[in-house]
Formats: C-alpha cells, structure tokens, sequence
C-alpha cells in the first residue's frame, strides 16, 4: 500500500506586496487503493457562515411532498410482487419508490414526520431507525429474489448544497445489479490487491492509519473512522470501514448503531466548522466478496458562494472529475479528534 504524494508549488508577483514572489503550496495524492487523483490546494480556513436557516425554510413545508399531511397521498406504492403493503412503514418513517428512480429498484425513505431537523439534532436513534427501514427493504428484495438485490445502498443527502431538492431529512435506498462507478473501481481494485497481495486491502488500510495515527479518528464497536488521504470534498472526507463486514446485510443492529453514533460524531465536528450539509453513501460488496468491506464516505458540503448559490464543485471536477480538498486531511483530522476523543485505542 502507497500513499503517494506530489508536492507542487505556484509562484505568483503579489501586488499587495510590491510585487514580490510569493509561493503558494498545492500537493497532488493518489488514492492507495484506486490511484485516484485528488489535489489538496487553496488552503483557506475551513469556516463557512451558516444561512438565515429560518429564511431559507419559511414557506417549504407548505410544499414538500413528505410532510405528514401529504406523504400518504402523494408518494407512490411498490407493485405487490415486491411489496405487497405498497410501502414500508415504521412508526412516523415511511419508504416508498423514488418517483424518479436511477435504477429499477429504487426507493425513499423519510427519516420521521419533522420537516426540518438541524444537522446537529439529528440524533444516533434517528439515523439507526431510519437505516433500518432501509434494511427491512433490503431484506424484502432478497426474499423475492429480485435480480438488482446485488449491492444494497443507501445514499443521503442532507440539505440542498448536498444536491437535495427538499429540506425534509430523507434517504435515497436501492438495490442494484450495476455498480456505481467509484463503488466499481474500488471493488476491482480490492479483488486485485487480494489477488497480488493475499491480504484485504480495507483490512491492511485499518491497521496502516491506526498504528500511523495521522488520519485515524477512532473506533466504535467493530467500526473505524479515518479522514481519507485523497478526499474527495473540499473539507475533506470521512472514511469509516466496518471490520469483518463484507456487505450491507452483514451489519448487525450494533454495528448500525456504532455508525449511526460516528455519524452524529461528525456533524457535530463538521458544524463547528459553519457546514450544514453532506453527502453520505454506503459501498459495498456483493454478499460473500472477500476481497470487500462494508464502508461509508461521509463527505461535508457547501456553497462557495452562499448568496449566489454557488456549488463546491465546478469544471475540474464535473468534466475531469479532478477533486479540491482545501485542507490537509490530517489536519481536519485534528478538527474532528475531539469528537472521538474518548475511543481512540
Ligand atoms: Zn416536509
């Protein structure tokens, strides 16, 4: 396993200073498992100011197609041979098809009745139920032998610089035959590592960044969270890899409940920071991949531009997808230690 890094370096006259040179540092990683390259750069304070949050929700509840007074009307219904009941329904939380599926099986899940919940009130006991629902899910598809239960994945964006449309905390659930491109490189290139070095690539990942200490956040039960080497936000990502775990339905109840308390971890951390949304995605193995483990990305987004709207991402990464991350993932790491202070081994 390789961390490789190229250190660059720009030199710029600096009007500010009577045109003297100035250096200004850029470092390009790869990532160890897929070489995957990701520019570190910019190198600004990762603070951003927050919105005038009571503005930017007044009046969506009025709409949103997931508030309790509507979702029962409006959100359609499985065909009975995958869901006899239409929907999955868990208390105040409610699964139903994505009305604007990428994939044959896909669904939505609302995670409770309250329109908008702050990152930081989203409790452990939210996300462990509402991934939950999804499970259930997930286990209906493989009881039906459906062909698409190969990967099962939950995918969350949370607020609108995530990409969500609505303010109402949901997840994005499917099942699919296709693996999503990154998710497909990785297991490619976790099958070649096995092959080439007879040990799991994720496993030795672990063991590397808990003894190397740098990146390494900290272990709940049988899950360990790390800021990755080559992110793909621009502050930075989390990488959490549950030991032993091949795929989805492999995770028990506590192990949900391990990432679902590390998750609640880092939006705290992240909120200190003035971000309010990220992207969280499950990658998986198919059931029974030994060169797999179950991991998530949680990845912190926000708008460059908050009164024009402006998204973390532009040309370098939409066309080249060429990634920007504006710190060093080690130090976001010293950002997000305290979080985890208490389990670090
Ligand atoms: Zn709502």
């Amino acid at each position: 396993m390789e961390f490789r890094a190229t250190r660059k370096e720009t030199l710029i006259l600096n009007p500010a200073k009577g045109m003297a040179r100035r250096s200004i540092p850029s470092e390009i990683r790869l990532d160890p498992l897929t070489g995957r390259s990701a520019r570190i750069c910019h190198f600004m304070e990762l603070q951003w100011p927050k919105p005038d949050f009571e503005r930017l929700i007044a009046g969506t509840a009025k709409t949103c197609p997931f508030c309790p007074d509507k979702v029962m009307q409006i959100t359609p219904l499985f065909p009975e041979e995958i869901l006899p009941e239409g929907r999955l329904i868990d208390d105040d939380r409610i699964l139903f098809p994505n009305i604007a599926p990428y994939d044959s099986l896909g669904a939505v899940a609302t995670m409770g009745s309250i329109h908008y919940i702050p990152m930081t009130e989203i409790d452990s006991q939210r996300i462990f139920k509402s991934f939950n629902l999804a499970f259930e899910f997930f286990r209906r598809v493989e009881a039906v032998d459906h062909p698409e239960a190969v990967y099962h994945l939950i995918n969350w964006n949370y607020m609108p610089p995530a990409g969500s449309s609505l303010i109402h905390p949901h997840l994005q659930v499917f099942s699919t035959s296709s693996a999503p491109n990154l998710m497909r490189q990785e297991l490619h290139a976790a099958q070649a590592y096995l092959n080439t070095a007879k040990t799991n690539y994720w496993d030795d990942l672990v063991a590397y960044e808990q003894k190397d200490g740098q990146r390494y956040l900290g272990t709940i039960g049988r899950t360990h969270w790390l800021t990755a080497f080559a992110p793909i936000g621009v502050a930075g990502d989390v990488l959490t890899v549950v030991e032993g775990v091949r795929s989805t339905l492999e995770l028990t109840d506590n192990d949900v409940a391990d990432l679902a308390e590390g998750l609640t971890r880092l939006m705290a951390g992240y909120d200190r920071m003035g971000i309010y949304s990220f992207n969280m995605n499950f990658f998986t193995g198919a059931a029974g991949d030994d060169a797999a483990r179950f991991h998530l990305l949680f990845s912190p987004r926000t708008f460059f531009n908050q009164a024009l709207g402006t998204p973390d991402i532009g040309a370098l990464r939409n066309l080249f997808n060429e990634t920007l991350c504006m710190a060093f993932p080690e130090e976001i790491n010293t950002l997000l230690r305290p979080e985890f202070k208490q389990e670090v081994v």
